[in-house]
């Protein structure tokens, strides 16, 4: 489950003064109300019961810089949640309990799906602060509505090798642009090899074995891919299955980068380089880097010969230079 959209924002929520929020939900049949039931040791509970497309809502409030511009979600979904010490929350008359410091000492948003109904819902929320303060702080206090999104693991998995797919040369045309500049800061992580070349992993770094659907995300600035099938599951889950709403980081680049199931790619290139691989050697292969120069060919990376380019002793003439075309 993951964050789909916000359906309402507002940046800079003025304390002492109630704030009436408007959204629609013009079809409440996604929406995935939790239902009574018992269960095993005979306890009354309510169970929220998901599927494929299952919409939850929920509401939580940050502390942003004054900025004047909205972020993008993937900006916004990397914000901390930080309830206000003194606030109030309604929707459609139902007054909402903020939970505050309940993980770990981090709070937490407040789901609100239960209370939506079909058509215009009204959410009231204040903050009650001194204002002088406020005027002060290089923060403001922002609110939002979100609508979250169950997407299942064969659904995930056809959009990322369908719409969510890089194609081989447009994945060229990254590994060139990324190659050229080696001049920024995020640059040093780069590992090169050669003056117009750099190594690729073709291991996922977290089940250390070749990748199948090598992805990563949209917004990240390396070319470096993991696992899909690894990297899902791995994500932290709730009692049932349900993979937590806000544990979707880079497994590469951290919290930096957003890699909800929608903003994942699949790296077309890499995925050919592993199946030619594979063709070649099997699937018992021990090829676990390659060297790709910017025009795209590439050969697999050798410890004893590309150790010793690195280190500037004589450039060693490349071998088993294979065109992926
Ligand atoms: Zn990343």
């Amino acid at each position: 489950m993951a964050i789909k959209e916000p359906v309402y924002f507002n940046l800079s929520v003025t304390p002492n003064i109630f704030h009436s929020c408007l959204f629609q939900v013009p079809d409440p049949s996604k929406v995935a109300v939790s239902r009574p039931t018992i269960l095993q040791h005979g306890q009354p509970s309510r169970v929220r019961l998901v599927e494929q497309g299952s919409l939850s809502y929920r509401i939580r409030f940050v502390n942003v810089a004054k900025i004047l511009t909205k972020p993008d979600l993937s900006t916004w979904g990397c914000f901390e949640t930080k309830h206000p010490p003194c606030s109030f929350a309604e929707i459609n008359g139902q007054i909402l309990d903020f939970r505050k410091k309940k993980n770990w000492g981090k709070d937490l948003p407040t789901d609100i799906t239960d209370y939506i109904q079909q058509g215009a819902n009204e959410v009231k929320v204040a903050v009650f602060e001194d204002q002088t303060e406020r005027d002060a702080s290089k923060e403001s206090i922002a609110f939002c509505i979100e609508v979250l999104e169950v997407t299942s693991r064969t659904t995930i998995h056809k959009d990322c090798l369908t719409k969510q797919f890089i194609p081989i040369h447009d994945a060229k045309l990254k590994i060139r642009e990324r190659i050229k500049p080696r001049q920024s800061k995020d640059d040093e992580d780069l590992v090169t090899v050669g003056s117009d070349t750099i190594a690729l992993d073709i291991q996922c770094p977290i089940s250390k074995t070749t990748l199948k659907v090598p992805v990563r995300g949209k917004h990240c600035s390396h070319i470096e891919c993991f696992d899909l099938d690894s990297f899902l599951s791995s994500r932290p889950k709730y009692v049932g299955g349900v993979s937590i709403v806000d544990a979707w980081s880079c497994p590469i680049c951290g919290s930096i980068s957003d890699c909800r199931p929608q903003n994942l790619v699949t790296d077309g290139f890499i995925q050919e380089t592993i199946r030619k691989i594979i063709a070649d050697r099997g699937g018992q292969h021990n090829v676990d880097r390659v060297i790709v120069r910017s025009d795209g060919l590439w050969r697999v990376y050798n410890p004893d010969v590309d150790t010793n380019e690195t280190k500037g002793k004589k450039k060693h003439e490349v071998i088993d230079l294979l065109d992926d075309d």
